[in-house]
Formats: structure tokens, sequence, C-alpha cells
């Protein structure tokens, strides 16, 4: 990617929590580029620092107990890391905007839609009352909301979840930001309303322009939608790539125990047991030497328990943190 392409440039985010235990780094040394339109994935099981990194991101982890420090996040060329909380809030719903995974929790029960939806408006420009009713109502029938116009006098809970996601991701949109990071945006639809939503994403972000980091657990996901991925483990970046070296060479154990453990529709009933990776994702607070992935890893070796592995370039943007690619792989 150009440095001209990059909307997006995080360099060694760290978010850590005080606990009684000391500080734990729940996000550890996360570097990645997202180009302007580009969608990118953050890929990983629940507890591998995706959505904090996103929250990291927002500036919406509470400090304290939560810490965020980074040598940089660039926004198109502005460094959210040296803003003021008043300036970053300024950012938030104009240039970088989140939709969550339950919308129900993250839409305010007791305001209507037009006045949810139309806030990020009243907030980031001087448009009349009016102009913002048309610029939402314009916004539900982007979004595929039917009736929009009977909708904005609607509370939340008289939507379906399909349509309180619509509704999420037309709030998301209003400002047309340069960034929507949307954190398990589908996962609590059902499938067709699932393939709807992330069509509908696609569509917009080919015609505003915005680019997306979209984070899941599910791999499908990030196959159908992205264009670059990164694949976290334990707060931190095990593997970088685009999305077709991924698939075409999945280099880190633990991505190939995330790929295997997809169901496969071309495989009879009651025939192999679904794979998956043994063990859990490892308590952030009492993380295992060496390798985080090591106690789960079918190919760990003697290195890999003592030390931990850096990310290595395998060529065209890939990266890997695992010894197997590492010169000195193998040897203490
Ligand atoms: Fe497995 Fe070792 Fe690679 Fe870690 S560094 S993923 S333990 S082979």
């Amino acid at each position: 990617m150009t440095e001209q392409g990059t909307l997006l440039s995080v360099r060694n985010l760290r978010t850590e929590f005080k606990s009684q235990r000391g500080p734990v780094r729940v996000v550890d040394g996360v570097s990645f580029d997202v180009g302007h339109g580009k969608i990118v994935g953050l890929v990983g099981e629940s507890g591998s620092g995706k959505s904090m990194t996103a929250l990291s991101l927002m500036g919406l982890v509470p400090s304290p107990p939560g810490t965020i420090s980074a040598d940089s996040v660039l926004l198109d060329g502005t460094d959210l890391t040296r803003l003021t909380a008043d300036q970053m809030r300024r950012k938030r719903g104009r240039d970088i905007s989140m939709v969550f995974q339950e919308p129900m929790t993250a839409l305010n029960p007791v305001k209507t839609m037009i006045q949810q939806v139309g806030e990020p408006l009243s907030i980031h420009t001087d448009l009349s009352r009016r102009a913002i009713r048309e610029k939402v109502l314009h916004m539900f029938e982007t979004v595929g909301i039917p009736e929009p116009a009977a909708r904005l006098k609607a509370y939340p809970h008289e939507l379906s979840g399909g349509l309180r996601q619509r509704a999420m991701i037309a709030m998301g949109l209003i400002c047309e930001p340069k960034l929507l990071i949307a954190d398990e945006p589908t996962t609590a639809l059902d499938v067709t309303t699932q393939a709807q939503i992330l069509r509908l994403m696609v569509a917009l972000r080919d015609r505003v322009g915005t680019a997306i980091v979209m984070i899941t657990h599910d791999l499908g996901i990030i196959a159908e939608m992205c264009d670059e991925v990164n694949v976290m483990y334990a707060g931190q970046i095990v593997e970088q790539a685009s999305v077709f070296d991924l698939f075409d060479r999945p280099s880190h154990p633990y991505t190939r125990g995330l790929l295997a453990s997809i169901p496969k529709a071309t495989e009879k009933r009651g025939g192999n047991r679904l794979n998956s990776i043994p063990g859990v994702v490892p308590n952030l607070a009492k993380l295992p030497g060496g390798c985080r992935f090591h106690p789960r890893c079918g190919d760990a070796m003697p290195i890999c328990k003592i030390k931990p592995p850096e990310l290595t370039e395998l060529g065209n943007g890939h990266k890997v943190r695992c010894w197997l690619h590492d010169k000195q792989g193998g040897t203490p």
C-alpha cells in the first residue's frame, strides 16, 4: 500500500488495564494500515484483543482503569493519540464512527430513531432540523429500511434486530466518515439478514468511499468482504496479509487452525467431527512464556516455550509471528 493511499496507520498500539495483580496488557504492540476505501479485517477468538483494539482507536476505553499508548495512530495525517478528549469527541461520528455488535444495547431505548440517527448531524453540522430529517430519511432509504418515514419516530424496541442494525449503520454513516469500525455487526442476526447487512456495507463502501475495519471471529465474512486481514491472538497480531494470500497460504498455526475449524458444506452428516483448536485463549494476566500460542500449537518447538517470536515478513506484505518462519527458527 502506498503512503498516499493510507487512511489509517496504527503503530505499536498498546492498551493496559490496572488489576490487583498489576497491569494487564490487552492490546500489545498492534500495527496495521487501512487504505482509503478499503475493508480490513481483524479476526480472532473472543479475548484476542480485536474489540479492545477498536475501542482504543475510538478513544472509548475508560481511563482509569485503562491506559492507551502508541507510537502513532494517524487518521488521514492527524495523530489521534495527540488529541485532547474534546478534540477526539469532535472526530468521533464525523471522521471515524463505530457500529456495535448488539444495537439494542448501543441504542438509547428512550429516544426515537430520528433523534438518535440525526444526533451526529446536530453535533457536527449546523443543519436545520428539517435538513437533518431529510438526511436521516435519505440514509434510511440507502440502508434499505422499509417505510422509512414511518420509522423515524419509532423507538428501538419497535424495530426488528435487522432494522436496528441497519439504523446503527445509518447512524455510523450519516456524517459520511472516512472510517467505519464495525464490531461483529452481524453476529446477533439470522443468516439471511446477516448476508443482507454485509452486502449493504460493501455497497456503501463502494458508493460513499468509507473505509471499514471489520471485526469478526468469522473467516467466512473476512473472505467475502475484506481486502486485507489481521489475525489476532492474545492481544497481538500473529498474521497479516491480503485476503488472497491468507487463504492461499495461511502461515501461522493459529490461522491454519481457524481455517480448519470452518465447517465444509461438502462434508457428509455424521462424517468427520468438526475440527477445533485445542485449549482456550490464555488469561492475559497469566500469559505463557515464549510464543503465547505454544500450549495449543501442534508445531511447537523448544524455542517456542522460551522466546517470543517477532513478526517476520514473508514477502508481499504478508507477515507472520512464528518461529517456523523465522531464520532462527528452532534455535533457542
Ligand atoms: Fe507454534 Fe512455535 Fe509458531 Fe508459536 S512460534 S505458533 S508455538 S510453531
